[in-house]
């Protein structure tokens, strides 16, 4: 057995942050035929904020949200928790997809951070929000200088921005991998715990009068008669007026819901908390660097601190996507992922190698060739979804729900006219040509990041057409 192996011998293959103790009684799962103005499916974060947002502006409407599984076990429950303003996954996907939109949506990004961390405020739900920024990191002399240039620009914009040489980085966080670290603390962004946040909107929506079905899978939603819908579960019927699809990365009845993403497995691994011996080797995590750290790749690790001081660690060479869309659970156990996140992590810090890991998780990313929110309507507007948020969704679903509400005619703005909203996602090509370029994509992607981010034609390629990116 080698070290990474033997270190992850007894990581229960379980997300970190389902912590039985913090987690609420399931809600009863529907046997029966019941009525409701809206039906939100999926209890992740864009139904559950949909829902939440919906209750805030209409207290009058009568809401069901339906879930597979329970509140919480999709993405939203087992993502790395790193909140990001951005909606659209950064400025060069803006310039990509919505030119002439990149300010409204950073301002349209801004204060919907700004809304949701006044929410859990509002409601006590405590998500562990750690106010960390965001900090990137070069791992190698070459990626350095990109970075620094990106420092710059940031700076020249007003933004509350950090470069760290490498003696200074290494100050932060003690790495010999790290070469240069760009530390962007304006705004709002941070870290949370994401199941805490999950079961805390559950306990506000039941509240709030939230019908909630777990354990209720959907497997049919269909227009009725001039203005209605309904919908199939397992054991019961849901009809309503209006319905929001909010499932992200799973397959759905909704055809034009699956064509417009594919869902790619991330796998993450979390370390036994640390001891202040152990914090004092990485320098990370001691009172003045709390840093949320990502490197500056193009199939980047994104690692992190908890309260209880473990690192989370994930991304990187190791996600996957599975020819014709497989999402089942048993892709979770993959320990040929966890051993190479396990290899990287031991590579990154060496200090940490008598460390062991508590748990070991994936979860599936639903990634659009937009890689950010693909909002769309059927049926008149009777029927809505926001899904496809790649892998930064954690804030920007949030705005999704709020869009989904507005397409189903929730107090419509202004904002349902930008190309962010209108503009077709383009759908994913038919198997196997998807699997292959897929492959084919993450190789150069990975290729690209050994030659110190040197692209090169197949790159260049999908870049001409706003495609070169993929998580
Ligand atoms: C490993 C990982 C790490 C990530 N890290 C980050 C990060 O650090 N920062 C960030 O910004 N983003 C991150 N993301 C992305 C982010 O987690 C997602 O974009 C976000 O959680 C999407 O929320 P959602 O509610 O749309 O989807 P989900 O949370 O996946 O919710 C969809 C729900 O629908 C349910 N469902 C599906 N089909 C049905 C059905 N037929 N009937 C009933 N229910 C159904 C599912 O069970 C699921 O609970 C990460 C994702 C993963 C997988």
């Amino acid at each position: 057995m080698n070290p990474a192996q033997e270190a992850l011998k007894n990581a229960k293959l379980q997300p970190l942050w389902h912590d039985p103790d913090v987690m609420p009684a399931m809600q009863p799962a529907l046997s029966d035929e019941v009525n409701c103005e809206l039906l939100i499916v999926g209890g992740g974060f864009t139904g559950l904020w949909a829902a939440l947002q919906l209750k805030e502006r209409e207290p009058n409407v009568d809401i069901i949200l339906t879930e597979q599984t329970f509140v919480g076990d999709g993405a939203s429950g087992r993502c790395g928790g790193f909140l990001n303003a951005s909606l659209a996954h950064g400025e060069t996907n803006v310039d990509a997809h919505f030119p002439g939109e990149a300010d409204r949506l950073i301002e349209l990004g801004d204060q919907n951070l700004a809304e949701y961390i006044e929410t859990l405020e509002r409601y006590g739900i405590d998500a562990r929000y750690e106010k960390t920024g965001q900090t990137s990191v070069a791992l190698n002399p070459e990626a350095a200088q990109e970075l620094k240039k990106e420092y710059e620009e940031y700076k020249a914009s007003g933004k509350d921005v950090i470069w760290f040489d490498k003696a200074s980085i290494r100050e932060q966080a003690n790495s010999s991998s790290f070469y240069g670290g760009l530390w962007d603390r304006s705004g709002q962004d941070g870290v949370i715990d994401p199941a805490r946040l999950c079961w805390g909107l559950k306990e506000v929506l039941l509240k709030l009068g939230v019908r909630i079905f777990e354990d209720t899978k959907i497997n049919n939603i269909e227009p009725v008669g001039a203005d209605g819908m309904v919908t199939y579960a397992e054991k019961g019927q849901i009809n309503s007026k209006k319905v929001l699809i909010a499932t992200n990365a799973y397959t759905s009845s909704e055809r034009k819901v699956n064509r417009s993403i594919v869902p790619v497995w991330d796998y993450q691994i979390a370390t036994e908390p640390l001891t202040p011996e152990q914090l004092e080797k990485i320098r990370w995590g001691l009172p003045h660097s709390r840093h949320a750290l990502s490197d500056f790749n193009n199939m980047f690790h994104y690692f992190r601190l908890t309260k209880d001081n473990r690192i989370t660690y994930g991304g990187g060479g190791a996600v996957r996507y599975f020819f014709n869309r497989g999402i089942d659970k048993k892709f979770a156990d993959q320990p040929e992922r966890y051993a190479q996140l396990a290899d990287e992590f031991f590579s990154t810090f060496p200090q940490l190698h008598d460390v062991k890991f508590s748990n070991k998780w994936g979860g599936i990313i639903a990634t659009s060739t937009r890689f950010c929110m693909v909002p769309n309507t059927a049926y008149n507007g009777r029927l809505a979804w926001s899904v496809g948020y790649t892998g930064q969704g954690v804030a920007a679903s949030r705005f999704g729900g709020r869009i989904g509400i507005e397409l189903l005619g929730y107090q419509p703005s202004d904002v349902l006219k930008m190309k962010f909203i209108t503009k077709k996602a383009i759908p994913w090509a038919p198997e196997p040509f998807r699997w292959l370029g897929i492959k084919f994509t993450q190789k150069a992607l990975m290729k690209a990041d050994r030659n110190g981010g040197k692209r090169g034609l197949w790159l260049k390629f999908l870049d001409a057409l706003g495609l070169g990116f993929t998580c």
